[in-house]
């Protein structure tokens, strides 16, 4: 099972919405958006959606980040 799509409250797994890209917990009534963290600081890095391509950028380390190195998570919104 894909980890980021089980809901960081309650464990049970979320359903993406392909139209938003938000994942919705139907146990917890919760909508929660991918979030990433920066491996080096720890940080949220920022999701930049560029047309067709996705770009991940921390603010704190002042760079790119490249998916690979990145910790996602589900955030509340
Ligand atoms: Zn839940
Ligand atoms: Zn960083």
């Amino acid at each position: 099972m894909d980890k980021i799509s089980v809901c960081p409250v309650c464990g049970n797994e979320t359903t993406k919405d392909s139209l938003t890209g938000k994942y919705h917990c139907d146990k917890c009534k919760k909508t929660f958006k991918k979030a990433a963290l920066c491996d080096k600081c720890g940080k949220e890095v920022e999701i930049l959606a560029a047309c067709g391509s996705t770009q991940f950028f921390c603010n704190h380390c002042n760079e790119l980040k490249s998916k690979k190195t990145l910790e996602f998570f589900l955030k509340e919104q």
